[in-house]
């Protein structure tokens, strides 16, 4: 980072704690700032940096928008001012609002951005993803959505399903889809390895959780899958999102950014935003994609720092879970608490989880059986989620 750029990004006191941390690595790296300084990062009036999406050959910028908590158009386009141009949204972000917030911020502006929605969590069946297209077209306000995804493939058995790949099929004919694809949340690496290995190449963008603290099991996967010509939009980039507190006032967001976009694989981030700070912010990045040694030492403390706390979301630990505990989601909606500071997404995350398989069920297990391969302690997470949405 410049220290130019940096004092228009940050607040004074963050700024000057960033020098600090900076000295400090310096110190323990043997390297000046200034030797690590690229040559872009000096130069960030520089066009945003782009990739293709795989076979949609849609030429998207790297850093798109995630919509999960917008409810202002105006940051929307706020974003497409300094240079987004894929918009991310669901079906079930703030129960459609997101949508119709999307729609209202690109009115006047439809050609120029790229906008990828999704079926609500769930949808099996043909009519359910017919009906889901037909509610997001009206909410966006638009007569065409660019990537449809089918929301949290979470069994890579989704990928074959004929029925769904109807409903798409005929969706496309009509013209109401450009592209589809689907995300995963859970077993990433099975289901990015199943697209990988469809011999039909029927979806186009696949979209999952990536950061720096991902497994090589799905870095792998994702370099299989980008091979098979997908293009790949990574989601949950910010490792949580856990505010710059724990770094001492730190932000450590755009070196969680730049380490996504380090692998090539990945054609762009949607980082959720919002606010016009947290906007510029993640947008800088597309000037200045270099991960330099100070961006490591951030992401080492950063890593640290929440590791208490921090769930990868894999899901590994449910099958040892003999009451099938959706262990993930809830410490997903304990992360909406604890790092996104979203209180009410958190409450409805976790009171989405089907009956019995919410934290509730801890309450008459003596032993936890389920074993984290972070080693978080997941008796006492979900113990912290009943007392939170109790
Ligand atoms: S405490 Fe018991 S019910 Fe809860 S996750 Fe662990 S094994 Fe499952
Ligand atoms: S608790 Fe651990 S094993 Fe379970 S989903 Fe989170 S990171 Fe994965």
């Amino acid at each position: 980072m410049s220290s130019s750029s940096d004092s228009r990004f940050f607040g004074r006191r963050e700024f000057l704690r960033l020098g600090a941390l900076t000295a400090t690595t310096a110190g323990v790296a043997g390297t000046a700032l200034g030797q690590n300084a690229s040559p872009e990062t000096a130069a960030p009036a520089n066009g945003p940096a782009s990739r293709v999406l795989g076979r949609t050959g849609l030429k998207v910028n790297v850093i798109g928008i995630g919509t999960l908590q917008i409810t202002e158009p105006a940051l929307i386009q706020a974003a497409m001012d300094l240079g987004v141009n894929y918009i991310d949204t669901a079906r079930v972000y703030i129960n459609g609002r997101s949508e119709e917030t999307v729609g209202k911020a690109v009115q006047g502006r439809r050609d120029k951005v790229f906008i990828s929605t999704k079926t609500p969590p769930g949808t099996k069946t043909k009519q359910g993803v017919v009906e889901g297209v037909e509610k997001s077209l009206k909410a966006l306000g638009t007569d065409y959505i660019d990537v449809l995804e089918l929301h949290q493939f979470n069994d890579a058995s989704l990928v074959q399903n004929a029925e769904l790949r109807e409903a798409l099929t005929e969706l496309r004919k009509a013209g109401k889809l450009r592209f589809v694809g689907c995300t995963t949340h859970k077993n990433q690496a099975d289901v990015l390895n199943a697209l990988a290995d469809d011999p039909d190449k029927f979806f186009d963008v696949v979209m999952l959780a990536y950061n720096f603290q991902s497994g090589q099991d799905v870095k792998d996967a994702i370099a299989r899958v980008a091979k098979s010509g997908m293009g790949v939009v990574a989601m949950k980039t910010q490792n949580g999102g856990y505010k710059a507190e724990a770094l001492g006032g730190i932000s450590p967001h755009q070196a969680s950014l730049k380490w996504v976009l380090g692998d090539p694989n990945i054609t762009c981030a949607v980082p959720g935003m919002v606010d016009l700070v947290q906007i510029r912010e993640n947008v800088e990045v597309m000037h200045s994609l270099k991960l330099t040694r100070v961006d490591e030492q951030i992401l080492e403390r950063y890593a640290g720092a929440v590791k208490p706390t921090y769930c990868g979301l894999c899901g590994k630990c449910e099958p040892g879970c003999p009451l099938g505990v959706q262990v993930s989601t809830v410490n997903r909606s304990l992360m909406y608490a604890e790092g996104y500071g979203d209180l009410a997404l958190a409450r409805e995350t976790y009171h989405g989880i089907p009956g019995g398989a919410s934290a509730l069920a801890c309450g008459d297990c003596a032993d936890c059986t389920a074993r984290c391969v972070r080693g978080l302690d997941i008796a006492a997470k979900m113990r912290q989620a009943r007392e939170l949405f109790a």
